[in-house]
């Protein structure tokens, strides 16, 4: 027995399905959990001493790579004066001042811990801004475990949804409305029905938790025109995308411009920070100045304050996406003459499904286009890669991440051990 199995056995005992977060446990792809020791870089190395080139990337937040050196010094720097001061503090205005002093839809910003939680708070702002109750959501976004987020289509025409999750209230999923990516005529018929009811529109503008879903800018435009027509809010919902896009995340390279955007994963530099940020007058809401209550007793941690401001500032000149951008483009080409391997890439994200995009363009656009080969074989694909010293996303829909940390040389690595799997030969 390795000590990784060791360990999760014990886990086992103590923990839920062994892990704190489900992934880990790496049942999508016939696993068991690897404890992890350390890393560094780009790579990452397991309690049994074996090392891997890590693609995951704690899923999303380590632009900088692992343990980035200008990060780990702030930070030990921040904790000698202390680990939590439920005061306000200046690095937390930092932070503020650089966003929005950087992103011209983000007037003011709030901190919390994680995505989750400023998904939840935008959602209560919506509402109160608004006066309105229901939200349209798209399958096959992910907006963090917040009840009213965890609902799929239901059955028929787009409208209300269905809890995705056990001890999620049906009247809660009925102010929750679902519509599909990339079906112009199903939003349209959904607007007609329901547009006077919606506060506001969720989405990932580049959804990226369900594989990569680019969706078209006539899709993205439609939403923005329907919803301004109903007096209605957009949020994109920029946890993944933002700062590692682009500084503005997606908003920046559409030009399109939400009313509130929810931030988390990269902005807090490899440490628990989630934002909310958007127009003044909507943030105005908040507490203590506005009506609409949130807290939090760590919310704007010094020490993850710290590390989100020197990552930020690494990325500010946007040399870094220049870098990542290069870099994603050598991995594609590097594995664009497989056929039997869809490669979907914006900027430093990627998907890679096993099998062939049956869509008139090629690009997968919705969940529904993703080949069911993708899903099956991933398991095969993820433990071989596993065995070559390369550990991808631990799910058929979890996209890759690069960061500054990899080199040419590792996606090279990447791209033959791609090319050794027996099935793609
Ligand atoms: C990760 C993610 C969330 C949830 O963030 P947590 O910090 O895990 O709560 C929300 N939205 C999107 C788009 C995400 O990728």
């Amino acid at each position: 027995m390795s000590r990784s199995e060791e360990y999760f056995a014990r886990a086992r005992n103590v923990t839920p399905g062994g892990v704190h977060s489900p992934v880990r446990a790496l049942r999508a792809v016939g696993g068991t959990a690897l404890f992890m020791e350390s890393a560094s870089g780009a790579t990452i190395r397991d309690v049994d001493g074996n090392g891997y080139i890590d693609y995951c990337m704690s899923f999303g937040p380590l632009i900088h790579g692992h343990s980035d050196p200008e990060i780990i010094e702030a930070v030990h720097a921040a904790i000698d004066r202390g680990t939590s001061l439920g005061t306000a503090e200046q690095y937390s205005l930092e932070l503020a001042e650089l966003i929005t002093d950087s992103i011209a839809w983000v007037d003011s910003i709030r901190f919390v811990n994680s995505g989750t939680e400023a998904v939840m708070t935008a959602i209560r702002l919506a509402r109160a801004a608004t006066g309105r109750v229901k939200i349209l959501k798209f399958d096959g976004c992910y907006h963090g475990h917040t009840d009213s987020m965890l609902i799929r289509a239901g059955s028929g025409l787009a409208g209300p949804g269905q809890a995705d999750s056990a001890g999620v209230p049906a009247g809660i999923a009925a102010d929750t409305l679902v519509a599909k990516l990339d079906d112009l005529h199903g939003l349209e018929q959904l607007f007609d029905r329901h547009g006077d009811e919606i506060a506001a529109a969720i989405i990932e503008p580049l959804p990226a938790n369900y594989g990569l879903l680019p969706q078209t800018g006539a899709f993205l435009q439609m939403l923005a025109d329907q919803l301004q027509r109903h007096d209605a809010l957009l949020i994109f919902d920029e946890v993944i995308t933002g700062f590692r896009l682009a500084f503005g995340g997606f908003a920046e390279i559409s030009g399109m411009h939400p009313d509130l955007v929810t931030y988390g994963k990269v902005i807090g530099g490899g440490f628990p920070v989630g934002a909310l940020g958007g127009r003044r007058e909507l943030m105005d809401l908040l507490a203590p100045d506005g009506p609409v209550y949130q807290a939090g007793t760590l919310s704007a941690n010094p020490v993850a304050m710290v590390a989100g401001l020197v990552a930020l500032r690494k990325l500010h000149d946007g040399s870094a996406y220049r870098e990542l951008d290069e870099r994603a483009s050598h991995l594609a080409n590097a594995l664009a003459d497989l056929d039997d391997l869809l490669v979907q890439q914006r900027g430093s994200l990627f998907w890679m499904g096993l099998g062939q995009a049956d869509t008139p363009d090629g690009i997968v656009r919705s969940p529904e286009a993703i080949p069911e080969s993708a899903v099956k074989r991933y398991s095969a694909f993820f433990q071989h890669m596993l065995g070559n010293g390369i550990y991808l996303p631990p799910s058929p829909f979890e996209v890759g991440f690069l960061s500054t940390a990899h080199t040419d040389q590792h996606l090279d690595e990447l791209a033959v051990a791609v090319r050794q799997f027996p099935a793609i030969q």
